[in-house]
């Protein structure tokens, strides 16, 4: 049985995940609205991957006999600055996600919940590639301007995640 403070603060991430979603959707939108494609499926397909941690930590919720409870999302942001804004933007977006995963690992280390542990350091993973993703693009774009030629070839390459 799922105690009552770890399913609250899991109900807290399942919002927290699909925020993450939205906001991603929002940027994606944003891409497409300003031809780039490319951009645009890779925003995509992350809003699509926070959708799957949400139903992850909402079939564990199930699995272990809670209650999911759903909130209210918030708004995303609808008009971003630049494509190099949007991945610095982010990569500090999942830094506090990564934050808030470590609050909730700690809340199951203190409750000596251990299938909550366990679960958790999948998202411990997770994080680490999340941040090292969105690290590695916020460097190329500042490498090689967010215009022109170089926004143009970045565009190919991010269109082609999930092809390979
Ligand atoms: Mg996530």
């Amino acid at each position: 049985m799922l105690n009552k403070k770890v399913q609250g603060a899991i109900n807290e991430q399942i919002k927290n995940e699909l925020y993450s979603g939205y906001l991603y959707l929002s940027m994606s939108a944003y891409f497409e609205a300003n031809n780039l494609p490319g951009f645009a499926r890779w925003m995509r397909l992350q809003a699509e991957e926070e959708q799957e941690h949400a139903l992850k930590f909402f079939d564990f919720v199930n699995d272990r006999g809670g209650r999911v409870m759903l909130q209210t999302i918030d708004q995303p942001p609808v008009e971003f600055e630049s494509p190099r804004a949007i991945f610095e933007q982010t990569l500090e977006h999942e830094q506090k996600v990564t934050h808030l995963i470590h609050q909730l690992y700690e809340l199951a280390l203190e409750e000596n919940d251990y299938p909550s542990q366990v679960m958790l350091q999948w998202f411990i993973d997770e994080q680490v590639e999340e941040e090292k993703n969105a690290t590695e693009i916020v460097e190329t774009l500042r490498m090689v301007g967010d215009k022109g030629q170089a926004l143009v070839m970045l565009d190919r390459q991010l269109g082609r995640r999930g092809a390979d």
